[in-house]
């Protein structure tokens, strides 16, 4: 860090700036709860860094059809949102298990999303929301959908010159169902071994739309795009959940790590998936 410059960028405007002066030798700082430690393990050894903490990113807002989370937002202030637990408990349930409370104090969404884990819990109820990213730079803004934004394990499509301004998820609807589990080796404060979210759209049995999202099985959060439209527009019933749990875990490309085998994260995406739909069907 002994030649690591830092700027506390005052504004949106000034990050920008900072960003297309610097480019690649920039990294943006929000809770450093992932950049710092990567700094302090010598990981890397940014020249330029950019606090974005003044710049106004922090806050939860309903706009129109969209629920909006302002990339500096921390997880503890998306657990206590009432507007986050009215308009996408998903994500709410998915947050409350981030870390611990000390983590999920520093930790923010932009930062889960950017760091781009395949196990990103907050990432992962993301893509089982459907949203989408708004990424600014001097140029303007862009939007994209959350599963065009990763492309592999710490990589996204974010060009250096650009910041994750905030997070819009679309609004659900009466119909909307979820259900959200994280398998770790102990309840908190542990990265997850899988995870998986689904949101679901049904009527009586007729599911009009579905997404199956899975954490830590492949080398980004994955969208299991076979499953979901196993479920489209068909009366969902056990022998259906059978199908699609199956399709979900035949998508995965999971590894051997310290936490798990691939076999063992097969199986199991495959009796989580099963087990969600069905108490979602209940
Ligand atoms: C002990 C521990 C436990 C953890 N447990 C979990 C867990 O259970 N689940 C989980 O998902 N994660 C976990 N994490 C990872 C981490 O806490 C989260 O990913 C957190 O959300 C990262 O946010 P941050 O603000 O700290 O990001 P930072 O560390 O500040 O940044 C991370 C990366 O994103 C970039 N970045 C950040 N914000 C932006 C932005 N707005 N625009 C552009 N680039 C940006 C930074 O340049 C950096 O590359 C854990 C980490 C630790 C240390």
């Amino acid at each position: 860090m002994a030649n690591t410059l830092f700027y506390r960028a005052a504004d949106l405007k000034e990050a920008c700036v900072l960003l297309s002066q610097y480019g690649k030798k920039a990294k943006i700082l929000a809770g450093g709860t992932d950049l710092m430690v990567a700094i302090n393990r010598k990981l890397l050894l940014p020249e330029i860094l950019v606090y974005i903490g003044n710049c106004g990113l922090d806050y939860i807002r309903v706009e129109g059809d969209s629920l909006i989370i302002g990339a500096m937002t921390n997880h503890a202030s998306i657990v206590r949102s009432t507007l986050v637990k009215e308009k996408a408990p998903l994500l709410l349930e998915a947050t409350k298990y981030i870390g611990s409370p000390s983590i999920r104090n520093m930790g923010t969404i932009g930062g889960n999303l950017v760091n781009a884990s395949p196990a990103a819990d907050a990432g992962t109820a993301l893509l089982a929301l459907g949203a989408k990213l708004n990424l600014v730079s001097v140029s303007g803004v862009r939007q994209v959908k959350v599963e065009e934004f990763f492309t592999g394990p710490g990589k996204t499509v974010l060009k250096p010159s650009e910041i994750l301004q905030e997070v819009l998820i679309p609004s659900q609807n009466e119909n909307s169902k979820w259900a959200w589990y994280k398998l770790g080796k102990r309840k908190s404060d542990i990265c997850s071994v899988i995870s998986v979210a689904i949101s679901i759209e049904i009527e009586g049995n007729l599911c009009r739309f579905a997404r199956i999202a899975l954490g830590a099985v492949a080398p980004v959060p994955l969208l299991a795009k076979r499953a979901g439209s196993l479920l489209e527009r068909q009366n969902i019933d056990k022998t259906l959940i059978t199908k699609a749990a199956k399709a979900a875990s035949e998508e995965t490309t999971p590894i051997d790590d310290v936490r798990a085998t691939a076999w063992y994260r097969r199986k199991v995406s495959e009796t989580l998936v099963k087990r969600l739909l069905s108490q979602i069907l209940e």
